[in-house]
């Protein structure tokens, strides 16, 4: 079955012909990339000493308004590859000395994604890490199945209120819980090798919105209940204003006093899994410089 003639991808269920026209995500039927390289601002135990082998996909099924990366993921910034130049692609990072495949943003090209997996699957030595939003069909993760080894999971929004507002979209936490669900039934309790590198496993990203820190706590309380220390929680605090945006909260930073009651939080809680942003992280220098693309 060709899943790009009716795209029921993810759960926005646009039904449009890929082929023919564009849905919500606004991507075609190509794969269509931004930027790949050795990505060093990794969680540590992803980058680690040589950079995470990170593809950076055009377009986006979440949309967010505060998108850090939004001339990629909103504007739809970059070039449409064949499937045959993404395994080029692949096979190059790991011949650069990645620790792993890191694909960002996927979701919304995991068929064409997963053929390409498929036929590199025997030179492949390293993780292929699967970057999301979580807002994912259960049906689409399962293909990945045996293919992606790291899941490396948002959790944006506790309240739904917050999603449709920022996302657009209603049904966030069930949706991306479910998911998520299913991401740890796929890899289990992480393995980490003694170069301090991550071989399988799941880290779920906490991005702090201002304004929102009750929303973060509510998300790690829920993460830790249902998963302990079988899995990591990236506590992050390089939220990137955007230029403009029509909630004033959205153009401010994340204070310093509001990201360490968050991490108190958590450690009060008892999470010892946690990998928590130090220092000056919330600089434009974090994104990459999509300008200077070479695909
Ligand atoms: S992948 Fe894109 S076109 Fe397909 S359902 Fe999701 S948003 Fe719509």
């Amino acid at each position: 079955m060709n899943l790009l003639t009716n795209c029921t991808i993810c759960p926005r269920k646009c039904g449009v012909n890929r082929y023919k026209e564009k849905g919500y995500c606004g991507a075609t039927n190509k794969i269509k990339l931004s930027y790949y390289s050795l990505h060093k601002w990794e969680e540590p135990v992803i980058s680690g000493t040589r950079g995470s082998g990170t593809i950076f996909f055009s377009n986006c099924n979440l949309r967010c308004l505060y998108c850090q990366n939004k001339k990629i993921s909103l504007d739809g910034y970059g070039k449409e590859i064949t499937n045959k130049r993404l395994g080029e692609i692949i096979l190059e990072l790991q011949g650069k000395g990645a620790h792993n495949i890191n694909l960002v943003t996927p979701t919304h090209y995991t068929p064409q994604i997963k053929k390409v997996l498929l036929s590199v699957k025997d030179k492949l030595k390293i993780p292929v890490v699967y970057n999301t939003s979580s807002y994912e069909n259960i049906g689409t993760l399962m293909m990945m199945r045996g293919l992606v080894d790291i899941y490396l999971a948002d959790l944006k929004y506790f309240d739904d209120s917050l999603a449709l507002k920022y996302s657009g979209c209603k049904d966030y936490f069930d949706i991306a819980t479910m998911a998520i669900d299913e991401m740890y039934r796929q890899v289990g309790k992480y393995e980490i090798d003694k170069n301090n590198i991550m071989k399988k496993g799941l880290i779920v990203r906490v991005l702090i919105l201002p304004g929102h820190k009750r929303d973060a706590k509510e998300i790690i309380n829920y993460l830790y209940k249902t998963y302990g220390d079988d899995i990591f929680i990236s506590i992050m605090n390089q939220y990137t204003p955007p230029k403009e945006c029509k909630y004033p909260n959205l153009l401010q930073k994340v204070s310093d006093s509001d990201y360490e009651e968050v991490v108190n939080f958590a450690l009060t809680i008892g999470v010892n899994n946690a990998f928590i942003q130090e220092g000056e992280t919330a600089l434009e220098s974090f994104i990459p410089d999509f300008d200077k693309s070479i695909v």
